[in-house]
């Protein structure tokens, strides 16, 4: 019924009705591991998938799979999977898809986990892993091989902001008959939807956005039905068991519900802090898809409905005037992950992307001088008072 609603709508109200839980306005949060069935027959059939119905919360929950529906709907697509982190929706759909002998071709820049999964986890199992720059898809026409079956990429990828076509990508992808999977962690689909795109699934760190108060962890997978099942009952429930625990869906529910309007402000509060930072005499270079001298704006202004709140940037003074710079915040936090209520900061080459050695990262476009920012729901005069007092010092020793 819900279906042909708005993006906020659907968010708040999609696959639930109150009136069919005793009226209780928030969906009932299911703690339970097992579920019983009504005759030994029922169980056999809900087993074989010839009957509706719930086994054991490892497979799948009625808390779970509300979350899942509303995911699906958010993003386009047929359906979902809810899974304990981003990593364990990155994990458990490679270990569905590829098989020794396999390729993956990933883009330059990946979150230093993903990468540190594709190198030291994957390439153990047999399947090539290859780098290629997509910000032009003739790059990847070029790499692709008869064994290439999986494409994947992040846009804006994490943490250099580098944009990739989507719909360009996945015609080169799908020609040379590879899948392609698209992290949207950044962008959330209330700015992209990869699906309508062309991508074959949509990975999520959940912990990140579309929770969007920093209290919990999790990841969210979507795409066809068929294969959405395939990575549920064979990566998920077999291989990484990285299930989402019901409590945790509760709470992504409940950040949905306001994922429309944290997006409104987050991506206002973003351009403003991108601007500033763009005019101060300290900083060398920002990397935000919102500006002008964005090498990349034009791609943004047509595959995202605003910019993101994400924010890269370098300082004159190199690295040793950015970790001044994070020591002299007071309100801003110094800490890993993104998305959430807090302005967030950190220093990727030391942190999050530390899993890449320093040659890869200079390989892979991380410089040790960048810092990442990621712009919260404060007032954004008082984001830019916390960064401007941080860096007034540095300004001042300059000047003298
Ligand atoms: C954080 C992050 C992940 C990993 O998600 P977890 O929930 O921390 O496991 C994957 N991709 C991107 C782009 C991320 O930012």
């Amino acid at each position: 019924m819900t279906h042909d609603k708005g993006f906020a709508t659907r968010a708040i109200h999609l696959g639930y009705n109150p009136l069919d839980h005793e009226g209780a306005l928030t969906p009932p949060l299911h703690l339970t591991s097992t579920f019983a069935f009504e005759t030994a027959q029922a169980g056999g059939e809900i087993f074989a998938g010839e009957r509706a119905g719930h086994v054991y919360s490892r497979i799948s929950n009625p808390t779970l799979d509300l979350l899942e529906r509303r995911m699906a709907a958010l993003e386009g697509a047929e359906a979902g999977l809810a899974l304990a982190s981003g990593m364990g929706a990155v994990s458990s759909v490679l270990w569905t898809l590829l098989s020794p002998g396999d390729e993956v071709i990933v883009d330059k820049t990946l979150y230093g986990c993903t990468f540190s999964f594709m190198h030291h986890g994957l390439r153990k199992f047999g399947i090539t892993i290859t780098h290629v720059d997509m910000t032009d898809p003739a790059n990847l026409a070029a790499a692709m091989t008869d064994r290439t079956r999986v494409v994947y990429f992040e846009t804006p990828a994490n943490p250099n902001m580098r944009l990739v076509d989507i719909a360009a990508v996945s015609e080169v992808a799908h020609a040379g008959g590879a899948q392609v999977i698209v992290d949207n962690t950044y962008a959330t689909p209330y700015l992209t939807r990869p699906i309508a795109l062309g991508a074959d699934l949509v990975v999520h760190s959940a912990t990140k956005y579309l929770g969007g108060h920093g209290d919990l962890v999790a990841g969210i997978v979507v795409g066809r039905a068929e294969q959405v099942s395939e990575i549920r009952l064979v990566g998920m429930k077999d291989m990484t068991g990285a299930v989402m625990a019901p409590f945790n869906a509760m709470l992504v529910l409940r950040g949905l519900k306001t994922l429309a309007l944290r997006m409104e402000r987050h991506c206002a509060s973003a351009q403003v802090v991108a601007d500033w930072l763009d005019a101060h005499p300290d900083v060398s270079k920002v990397h935000y898809p919102g500006l002008k001298s964005f090498g990349q704006h034009a791609l943004a202004c047509r595959q995202m409905a605003q910019p993101g709140a994400m924010i890269a940037f370098e300082l004159t003074g190199g690295l040793d005037a950015g970790r001044r710079m994070m020591n002299n915040l007071r309100m801003i936090a110094r800490a890993v992950s993104l998305g959430d209520a807090e302005t967030l900061i950190q220093h990727p080459a030391s942190m999050t992307h530390s899993t890449y050695t320093a040659e890869e990262r200079a390989t892979h476009g991380i410089s040790d001088g960048l810092i990442r920012l990621s712009v919260g729901l404060e007032d954004v005069s008082d984001i830019l008072d916390d960064l401007d007092t941080a860096l007034a010092p540095e300004h001042a020793a300059r000047i003298a």
